[in-house]
């Protein structure tokens, strides 16, 4: 399961701001590994600089000494909407001459498509195809002068998903969906100002972490400060999934830290579902503080049986056949001194479409493992995202195609258990009226039956779709 995209946006006219972002970039990098960009202005039409690959791989002295300015806004790419490909890599920008644009975005935009044809019938032309240039064209179409008056026109046209950075030749913003679904956050760095995904870039690049920006919020940076702009909030649906897994478990969002959250969710586990055993495991590493949790928890010791390569990132060089065989080993290698003979309790954070648990769980026995039992953070996922998550189609979430006992056996583990939605909600110890939790509930926040249906249709054997009451249209 993949998040789509990390976004970053820097003020700060004593600094180096295109250095700056590439820092906050990289602490941002598990959000996005397909391509990275940075663009700047000095009071002129924003450059860009982007390209494929991790942020490690887009970036050297050279290009960042080029980007000069005292505005800069970045973004990491994992790509939802619009396929992986060099013409996709964002910032964009759109416009001419001082009313050019540069934006970022993660997220996703569920009427992009009808934004899309409205836009392109009033001679509206696309260079990628991606939601993102989609958002941008819809605030530069805007009949209104002034540009935070635009960003409201585009907000009350937009359905979705959307945390932005943007940027004018003076003026950088930070703007968040209504619903709230991906986080986004503003801090403050010597004479300037930073806004981020998470509150880990602020960390990082030594600014102070001042605040969450909030469900439909415009915050406006410039020579004259911080302003800030607040549209009209339904009901909040931050994605749950920022907790359990997407972000990194040294940031805090809504004032909650991750770590100890995901701890809470080992320890409640080891309340749901305890069981005898001889050690506990979180598979590394998005599970690693649930397993402390659970181990804490139940008084089982916790121990580490599979070592993972953590420098498994996106590459270009594509593995051969013999490779691609040996599947998860390329990440994971265990420990039979540690897990021979051993009754384990194997955390992981979710099981999606349940094609790398069962290998796992092949690894933990071929090392020596007795039992395998599996624990689950995230309740069984039965409904696909139209969020920006990149999880699968509804006839491959296994949990919507199988039972839990059968999710068990097609796995291989001697027992499974997820976590319920309250015990997940206890761990994160925040409201539950906040989240979205669509992808356990199948209640989405905003309208999606006919993006549903099409998406269905388009990925769905035939043979299948009657399972699902899904008709021709
Ligand atoms: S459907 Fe699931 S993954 Fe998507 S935003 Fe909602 S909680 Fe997050």
């Amino acid at each position: 399961m993949h998040e789509s995209c990390a976004v970053v946006g820097v003020y700060a006219p004593n600094e180096d701001v295109a250095r700056l972002t590439f820092f906050a970039l990289f602490a941002l990098q598990h959000r996005g590994q397909e391509s990275s960009g940075i663009a700047t202005t000095e009071g002129k039409r924003p450059q860009v600089y982007a390209k494929m690959g991790l942020v490690s791989q887009v970036f050297n002295e050279d290009s960042l000494s080029h980007l000069t300015g005292e505005i800069a806004i970045g973004h990491n790419r994992y790509s939802t909407r619009g396929s992986s490909q060099i013409g996709n890599v964002q910032p964009i920008v759109v416009g001419k001459g001082s009313n050019a644009i540069a934006i970022a975005h993660n997220g996703n935009i569920v009427n992009a498509e009808y934004l899309y044809e409205e836009l392109s019938d009033q001679g509206y032309v696309f260079r990628t195809s991606t939601d993102t240039e989609v958002i941008a064209n819809l605030i530069i179409s805007s009949p209104e002068k002034d540009l935070v008056d635009k960003i409201r026109y585009a907000m009350h046209r937009l359905q979705g998903a959307y945390s932005l950075t943007l940027m004018t030749n003076y003026r950088l913003f930070g703007v968040r969906d209504p619903l709230g679904v991906r986080p986004l956050c503003l801090g403050a760095i010597d004479g300037g100002w930073v806004v981020a995904s998470e509150s880990c870039a602020l960390d990082h690049i030594g600014a102070n972490s001042i605040r969450e920006i909030e469900p439909g919020e415009i915050v406006s940076i410039s020579a004259s400060g911080v302003e800030s702009y607040r549209e009209e909030v339904g009901k909040r649906s931050l994605c749950i999934f920022e907790y359990i897994y997407f972000a990194r478990p040294d940031s805090a969002i809504n004032g909650r830290l991750l770590y100890p959250a995901r701890q809470a969710m080992g320890a409640g586990l080891a309340e749901e579902y305890p069981v005898d055993a001889d050690l506990v495991m979180g598979v590394p590493d998005s599970a690693t503080a649930a397993g402390v949790g659970y181990s804490v928890k139940s008084g089982i010791p916790l121990a580490e049986g599979l070592i993972k390569n953590r420098y498994v990132g996106r590459t270009f060089i594509e593995p051969d056949q013999r490779i691609r065989d040996l599947g998860v080993k390329l990440k994971f290698n265990p420990l039979p001194q540690v897990l021979d003979g051993k009754r384990v309790v194997l955390v992981d954070d979710s099981i999606v479409r349940g094609t790398t648990t069962p290998q796992v769980i092949r690894l933990l026995r071929r090392a020596g493992a007795k039992e395998v039992h599996m624990r689950i953070c995230a309740p069984p996922i039965r409904y696909p995202c139209f969020f920006g998550v990149d999880m699968a189609t509804r006839w491959e979430l296994i949990a919507a195609q199988k039972t839990t006992p059968e999710v068990r056996d097609f796995i291989g583990a001697d027992s499974l258990g997820y976590l319920s939605i309250d015990g997940l909600i206890k761990a994160v110890a925040l409201p539950k009226d906040i989240f979205c939790m669509a992808c356990f509930t199948g209640v989405y926040p905003i309208p999606i039956q006919i993006e549903m249906d099409k998406l269905a249709l388009e990925t769905m054997p035939t043979a299948q779709q009657s399972a699902f009451g899904i008709k021709q249209r």
